[in-house]
């Protein structure tokens, strides 16, 4: 049985003050489910306290937004692998479209990103997704799977296992327009068939794959019923413990 998760990504937003209330009351209200995992991705400035508050309840990780391929050095402003395990954070969110959109980060360098998170101990939430003209061009399959090929499909299998892959088509993030169950599916479907060719059946039914663009309360038991989404990466509802823990019971309600 694959991991389902609800992951929480709080991009550039909350202060040191509300993440923690936020993570305290989604932290304390998150209850046990065999199989299923709650991850907070937030900024830096929390990464610490919430690994700490989060220890106490083992359903609940921490991931970081993005870490650099390097180990050390002159990289002013960027953060390793190495920093980020040294005070316990497990997860690293890479290759988000605003990422690759605003800070032009490739699939060629996400690979070296991801080499280095896993060589670091680190497990990767790898996102990948097609913009709206590529989708009304038809080709958003061919596109999202050479974002796989080039970003993570060189990983040999025993560290591809580590790698959790978030589909989010980026003309669903942040606009309310949210994928339809049908269309999640078929891309998440078109994932894990990618898997079974570069690695085998095996490792595509053991990795964990989620949507992300516009999950809301409303939308995600939907969603996350479908047989190939495990789950969903979670932006403007992860904000509010009331928009975000509704979407976390989702997840266990969805699928037997
Ligand atoms: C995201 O940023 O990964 C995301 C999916 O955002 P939203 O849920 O706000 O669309």
């Amino acid at each position: 049985m694959r991991l389902r998760i609800a992951a929480g990504n709080w991009k550039m937003n909350m202060d040191y003050d509300e993440g923690r209330e936020l993570a305290h009351a989604i932290i304390k209200e998150t209850k046990p489910q065999p199989g299923t995992l709650t991850i907070l991705g937030t900024p830096y400035i929390h990464l610490k306290d919430m690994v700490e508050m989060a220890g106490r309840n083992s359903e609940v990780k921490i991931a970081a937004q993005n870490c650099h391929q390097e180990a050390s050095g002159a990289f002013t402003g960027e953060i390793s692998v190495g920093m980020l395990t040294s005070i316990g954070v497990e997860y690293v969110i890479l290759g988000h479209s605003e990422r690759r959109q605003y800070f032009r980060e490739s699939n060629e360098l996400l690979s070296k990103k991801a080499d280095a998170a896993i060589k670091g101990g680190m497990k990767p939430i790898f996102c990948c997704g097609e913009a709206l003209e590529i989708r009304n061009e038809g080709w958003h399959e061919r596109y999202v799977k050479n974002q796989l090929v080039k970003g993570i499909f060189h990983l040999e299998k025993d560290d591809f296992l580590k790698v959790i892959i978030a589909y989010e088509p980026i003309w669903a993030i942040g606009t309310g327009v949210t994928a339809s169950p049908e269309q999640a599916q078929e891309m998440h479907r078109m994932i894990r068939l990618a898997i079974a060719e570069r690695y085998d059946e095996a490792t595509a039914e053991q990795t964990t794959i989620l949507y992300g663009g516009s999950v809301k309360p409303g939308n995600a038991r939907e969603l996350f019923a479908q047989p190939d989404v495990d789950g969903g990466l979670v932006g403007g509802a992860s904000l509010k413990a009331e928009s975000f823990l509704p979407i976390i019971e989702a997840l266990s309600q969805s699928r037997v």
